[in-house]
């Protein structure tokens, strides 16, 4: 979950970090009014979940009210790297002195914490490291044991951050490790950190992201959640208690467990397709989770086919049929939908599914062979041609056979002879 840098501060502020006064504004006069009761010099920055706002022109100093409007003017609406900026933080302007990088995150290959520290700040860390990696001074810290002071002081030598600023930007980041680690944060990166001109250490910017499995203990991460930038399919999903993520293509994804889910993105991509998004319905793979996955797919105008693709586990084949064609009453699907089902009591899932097939609703016998159709179906200029149709066009030749032909085991087709790229064994 990722937060607002105002978000991000005022969260950082609550741990005792020392954070510039600043206000949210919305408008071009919400923005004045903000300015007026801080007093200008203040930095008008634009609040969008991505970093890189200073280069795109997002972050202005505004000597007077004036310049606040005119600034507040150009930001709001502003594009930045595709986010749209609707929010402000109007915040008292810093003198800065140095910039530097301070970041905490998870190493999970170590299974620790890392720190990374530069006295290079305020431009993008990657850059930094592919030019000056020795510039960038690590520190792995064990969860339980947490950030001591002397390794933290070590750190701050190690990153050659000036003498006279040392204790105090020992203190800072001794602060920060606290808010990373009673927040729950995946990620803390102010960037830059700063020495103001009279010798203060200032939070200049921060990027906080939220372990968001923690919320159930962190009260306040609700309001955060309200204001999660989500499309409008990822809006219909969450409603509906459905784990979607919306995607660019063509082809809509369904399959229970985020694991085959991700296969099946995989899978649809490796043959050629553009996945319209990544749908995972979980466990239990019953008719009414069907119907809300069909029908949030239903409503994306992008998507020309749709692939089911479920391994049964614990969930019965025979009851994910019933859940599909349950659904399929409930729902009137636009697109034409292609099931792979395997696993637990596949076969009698298959013969409840069987008399129902035709060329709205198809089956195929692997995860490969049915990405396959529902790519060609997607990628099809003319809709699918029914099966009983004399005369169907060569490019919808293998689409269009006739699904009576397809036994209920049916041998391999020999393109599937390849190895799968990625059947899934676990317990889906
Ligand atoms: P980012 O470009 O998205 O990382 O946005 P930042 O919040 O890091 O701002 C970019 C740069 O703007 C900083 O590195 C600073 O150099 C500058 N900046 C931001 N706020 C202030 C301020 O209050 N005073 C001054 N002098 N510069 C600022
Ligand atoms: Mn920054």
């Amino acid at each position: 979950m990722d937060l607002f840098e105002h978000q991000g501060k005022e969260l950082l502020a609550d741990y005792g970090l020392p954070v510039p006064p600043g206000a949210v504004a919305l408008s071009v006069d919400e923005a004045v009014e903000a300015a007026r009761r801080l007093c200008p010099p203040v930095a008008v920055k634009a609040q969008v979940h991505t970093g890189g706002r200073g280069k795109a022109g997002g972050v202005k100093l505004a000597a007077d009210l004036d310049e606040v409007r005119t600034h507040a003017k150009a930001i709001l609406g502003l594009d930045i790297s595709g986010h749209t900026v609707g929010r402000l933080l109007i915040e008292k302007a810093s003198d800065i002195a140095e910039e530097y990088y301070a970041s905490f995150t998870l190493d999970r290959s170590a299974r620790r914490h890392l720190g990374m520290l530069s006295a290079q700040g305020g431009v993008e860390i990657e850059a930094v490291a592919e030019a000056d990696p020795d510039a960038i001074a690590r520190i792995w810290i064990d969860p339980v044991e947490g950030l001591a002071e002397p390794a933290c002081r070590a750190w701050v030598e190690a990153a050659a951050l000036p003498a006279e600023i040392a204790p105090a930007a020992a203190e800072v980041l001794s602060q920060l490790y606290r808010a990373y680690a009673d927040a729950d944060a995946d990620l803390i990166e102010v960037n830059p950190l700063i020495r103001t001109a009279d010798g203060r250490i200032a939070v200049l910017d921060a990027k906080v992201t939220l372990d968001a499995n923690s919320a159930y203990r962190h009260p306040g991460y609700a309001a955060y959640d309200d204001t999660q930038p989500r499309d409008e399919r990822e809006r219909a999903a969450r409603a509906r208690g459905l784990q979607y993520v919306g995607l660019d293509g063509s082809v809509g994804v369904i399959a229970n467990g985020a694991g085959l889910a991700m296969s099946t993105v995989d899978v649809v991509n490796q043959v050629g397709g553009r996945p319209a998004n990544f749908l995972d319905i979980g466990g239990g793979a019953n008719a009414s989770v069907m119907a809300a996955a069909l029908e949030v797919i239903n409503n994306d105008p992008a998507v020309r086919s749709i692939l089911v693709n479920i391994f049964g586990g614990i969930t019965r084949g025979e009851e994910v049929a019933n859940g599909i064609l349950e659904a399929l009453q409930r729902v009137t699907i636009e697109a034409p939908i292609v099931i792979r089902l395997d696993g637990t009591n596949a076969a009698e899932g298959r013969t409840l599914l069987e008399p129902r097939l035709d060329h709205r609703l198809m089956m195929e016998p692997t995860m490969l062979d049915a990405a396959r159709r529902a790519v060609e179906l997607a990628d099809g200029a003319s809709p699918p041609v029914p099966a009983e149709s004399a005369t169907p066009p060569e490019s919808a030749a293998p689409a269009s056979q006739p699904e009576s032909a397809m036994p209920p085991e049916p041998a391999m087709p020999p393109e599937s002879a390849a190895p799968a790229p990625s059947e899934p064994g676990g317990p889906w």
